[in-house]
Parts: structure tokens; C-alpha cells; sequence
């Protein structure tokens, strides 16, 4: 017998019976994007190996160990491994840049990084990002960073420290690795050969090295914050300001270098520490030099990237609410070829009517219908068979109280049907209902 293919190591299938669950995550996250002014891009899966090369940076765990590269036929091309790029040079193409300032945009997509495959580190992720482009001003980094507060708050995720940092601009860079290098070329020997080799080239990128050893012999570094210069330290400062006025926390940490090598002056980190070690649900920060480096006029910007399984690690964890999966309205359970003729018809109209109708395909017994009925959760059942058909009247029954009320099955079965619903829509609203933000998910686990 031929062997079952299993899924490559570090992917995952979505069932359907977690679909709500990402739905949530994405209509929150798109319409809290759309109030802030943003609008959705969609962006090829793969690139041009280059221009990773040439933003996320050779020295990079990224490009030197992640990416996924493909020859086919005599062109080689890489997996995104991120969203900014491929976003930037999709707005670069397309002369959003030309247009007026600031441009943002936002994305939903799948990431691919060849890493370790363990809970919450995936070889192909999702994210939510988002980019605005055109404003230097640390009132942009305030605005975008209170984005992505207000989605973790509007997803009630709870327990998740802000980390901010500036890692500075070319000109304080080029004095802090001159210090770095001093620091590290005392212990060269002890570091992870991809380290020694990044401090010639790129010293800040062992600081973000996942080696044991490599982060302990960092751990006493100089720190960036004490190297900038007064364009940066000033652009920090006013962002910590903004973001206290608008009531949102953060702590310092001078540690984070992020992964990526486009950032300049604020980079930030949103992390929880209840889902283990891969705790950061969302890192960004500016990247004044990107646009320049991918061909373009100098262009101020910044953005950040959510992982979307993460966040749902968080969600599950916390019992967080999620949009209520979609239940069928009405359920035809029917006896016989005529009634099933006439559940057809019904159905057509009800789905016209954007409801969900269901009636049997698979040639079952009444019982077996009604059985199915309760497995799927319908709200309704009506019972249709020679009879019903004759009198052109049914009983429809209210599944979670077990009532049952009469129906004619006239012209107007939609607007009749409409009536059951909404008496019993009435029903649930003399209960007491929760309020708040209008796009907040409602109930169910
Ligand atoms: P980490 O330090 O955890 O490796 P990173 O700095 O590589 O993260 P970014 O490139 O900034 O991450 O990506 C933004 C977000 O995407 C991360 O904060 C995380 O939530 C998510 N993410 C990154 N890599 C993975 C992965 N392999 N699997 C699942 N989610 C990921
Ligand atoms: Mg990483």
C-alpha cells in the first residue's frame, strides 16, 4: 500500500475547526489597521534573492542560515522571509512613494525560515505587518507602535510588556561598533565562527546571536543607548513622551538589536512570557536607510510583523474570546424526493438571503438527519415530507430550546423564517449582554 505523505517538518494545517480563530486575529487586526489609515497590499511570495541580500543584510541568521532558496530553470529566487522587503519594493515599483505622504500599507501573509521547528517557531509562519513610509517624525513611531497596542488589547491578550530601544543612525553606529569590536576582539576566539566573521563585518549582529556562549560573552556590552548621537537621542526621547502621554507602558531595554540589519533608531519588541521561549508576538521598528538601499529617494519609514501562530499560542493559553464560528440558521431535514425537491428550493432562497441552510446529501433516515442536525449545531430544523408539502405548512424547531412553532412554507418562507429568528434574537437580548468596543469578538472558545 503506498505510504501516507506526511506535511515537511515546521509547517502546519489549519483545520476548520480553528478557521474562527484566525479570523478573529484578522478582522481585528485589518479594521484597527483601516482606523488607523491603512490600507491592505498584496505581495508576491517570492522575491529576487537580492533583495533580501540587499535589506534584511548578509550577516543576517536570516539570510545566512534561514532563507529558503529556490533555482528554477537558470533564475534563483528566496521565499519571503519577511514583509517588509517585498513590501517595500512593491511600493518602490509601483510609485506609491510618489504619492502622497505618509504612505501605509498593511499585509496578511505566510513567512518561510528555514530555523529550528519547536512551539511558536515555525519554518512557514504567518504575520500581520504593516509599513508607513514618508514621516521621520518619532510621532510616526508613537502611532504605529499604539497600533499595535490597540490590537493586542482589542484581542484582550493580557500580560505583554512593551520593550522599546533606539539603535541609532549610520553616524552613531559607526562609533558603537568601533566599540564593540574593541569589547568582543578580547574574546574572539571563544565566539561561534559566524560571529567572528560578523565582527569585521557587522559587530551588532552578535548581540542578537542565539549561541549560549556568544550571549554570554555579550552580556557585558557596551550599550547602544550611550553612543547616540543628539538626532537619535532626541527622536528617543520624544517618542518616550508621546507614548506616555497616550497612556501606554514600555520599558527600556538597550539589549534589543532585533534581527533584521535595515533598523535605525527605534526598534520595539511586544513579549509575553507564557508561551515559553518564543514569546515575542510582534518586533519592529524604523528603517530609515531601506528605501535608499532598494534604489529609492532617501524615505523615512518604519513597520513592524505580528506572528499570527503566537498570537493565537497567547489567545489559546489565555482563554481570550474568539468570533463565534458560522452555525447553519435552518436545517431541512426531508422525507422523500419530493420534500427533498422542496428543501432545495427553500435552501436556494435562504442562502440568497446570505443565511446558511443545509438539507441531506448523503441519503439518511429522518433520526440519522436530526442527529446530523445537532452535530453541526444548526439553530433550527424543519421536518419536510409529503404532508408538510401538502398543507404547505411545517413545524420548526428551536434546537436549543426544543420548541417548536409552526411555518407556512407559502412565498414568503424567507420573511417567515426571518420572524422565528428574530423573536428568538429577542430572546437572547432581554439576557444581559456584555458591552464594549463594537469590534470586540463575541463569546465562544
Ligand atoms: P525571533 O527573535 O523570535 O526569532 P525575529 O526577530 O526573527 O523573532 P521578526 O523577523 O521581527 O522576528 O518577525 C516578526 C514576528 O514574526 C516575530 O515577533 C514573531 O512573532 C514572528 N516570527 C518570527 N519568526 C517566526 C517563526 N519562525 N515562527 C513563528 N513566528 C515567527
Ligand atoms: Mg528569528
Amino acid at each position: 500500500m503506498a505510504q501516507n505523505i506526511k506535511r515537511p517538518n515546521g509547517t502546519e494545517d489549519v483545520l476548520p475547526k480553528d478557521i474562527h480563530k484566525w479570523y478573529t486575529v484578522e478582522k481585528i487586526a485589518r479594521e484597527t489597521a483601516e482606523s488607523f489609515g491603512f490600507s491592505e497590499i498584496r505581495i508576491p511570495t517570492f522575491e529576487n534573492t537580492d533583495l533580501f541580500l540587499r535589506s534584511v543584510g548578509e550577516t543576517t541568521d536570516v539570510v545566512q542560515k534561514e532563507m529558503y532558496t529556490v533555482k528554477a530553470k537558470e533564475t534563483e529566487f528566496t521565499l519571503r522571509p519577511e514583509g517588509t522587503a517585498g513590501t517595500i519594493r512593491a511600493m518602490l515599483q509601483n510609485g506609491l512613494l510618489n504619492e502622497a505622504l505618509p504612505q501605509r500599507v498593511f499585509y496578511i501573509l505566510s513567512c518561510f525560515r528555514h530555523e529550528r521547528p519547536q512551539a511558536g517557531r515555525l519554518r512557514e509562519f504567518h504575520q500581520f505587518g504593516l509599513e508607513m513610509a514618508g514621516s521621520q517624525s518619532p510621532a510616526a513611531d508613537a502611532e504605529v507602535i499604539s497600533l499595535a497596542k490597540t490590537i493586542l488589547d482589542r484581542l484582550e491578550i493580557k500580560n505583554i510588556e512593551l520593550y522599546i530601544n533606539s539603535i541609532g543612525c549610520p553616524t552613531c553606529r559607526a562609533k558603537y561598533h568601533e566599540a564593540l569590536r574593541a569589547y568582543f576582539e578580547a574574546r574572539k576566539g571563544e565566539l561561534c565562527e559566524t560571529c567572528q566573521d560578523r565582527l569585521a563585518k557587522n559587530p551588532m549582529r552578535i548581540l542578537d546571536c542565539k549561541s549560549p556562549i556568544c550571549q554570554d560573552i555579550g552580556k557585558d556590552a557596551p550599550l547602544i543607548l550611550d553612543y547616540l548621537c543628539e538626532d537619535c537621542s532626541d527622536h528617543f526621547e520624544k517618542l518616550k513622551k508621546y507614548l506616555t502621554n497616550l497612556g501606554i507602558e514600555y520599558k527600556v531595554n538597550p539589549k534589543i538589536v532585533r534581527g533584521l540589519d535595515y533598523y535605525t533608531k527605534t526598534v520595539f519588541e511586544f513579549v509575553t512570557t507564557e508561551i515559553g521561549a518564543q514569546g515575542t508576538v510582534c518586533g519592529g521598528g524604523r528603517y530609515d536607510g531601506l528605501v535608499e538601499q532598494l534604489g529609492g529617494q532617501h524615505t523615512p519609514a518604519l513597520g513592524f510583523g505580528m506572528g499570527i501562530e503566537r498570537l493565537l499560542l497567547v489567545m489559546d493559553k489565555q482563554n481570550c474570546a474568539y468570533l463565534s464560528p458560522r452555525k447553519c440558521d435552518l436545517y431541512l431535514a426531508t422525507m422523500g424526493d419530493a420534500a427533498l425537491e422542496k428543501a432545495m428550493e427553500l435552501a436556494k432562497q435562504l442562502r440568497e438571503y446570505g443565511l446558511y441552510a443545509e438539507y441531506d446529501l448523503m441519503g439518511r433516515g429522518i433520526k440519522a438527519q436530526m442527529k446530523y442536525a445537532n452535530k453541526i449545531g444548526a439553530s433550527f430544523t424543519i421536518v419536510l415530507g409529503d404532508n408538510e408539502l401538502n398543507e404547505k405548512k411545517a413545524m420548526i424547531k428551536d434546537m436549543e430550546k426544543g420548541e417548536e412553532t409552526e411555518i407556512l412554507l407559502d412565498d414568503k418562507f424567507v420573511g417567515n423564517f426571518e420572524a422565528v429568528y428574530f423573536n428568538k434574537m429577542m430572546d437572547v437580548l432581554d439576557e444581559p449582554q456584555i458591552m464594549g468596543a463594537s469590534n470586540n469578538p463575541v463569546e465562544v472558545k
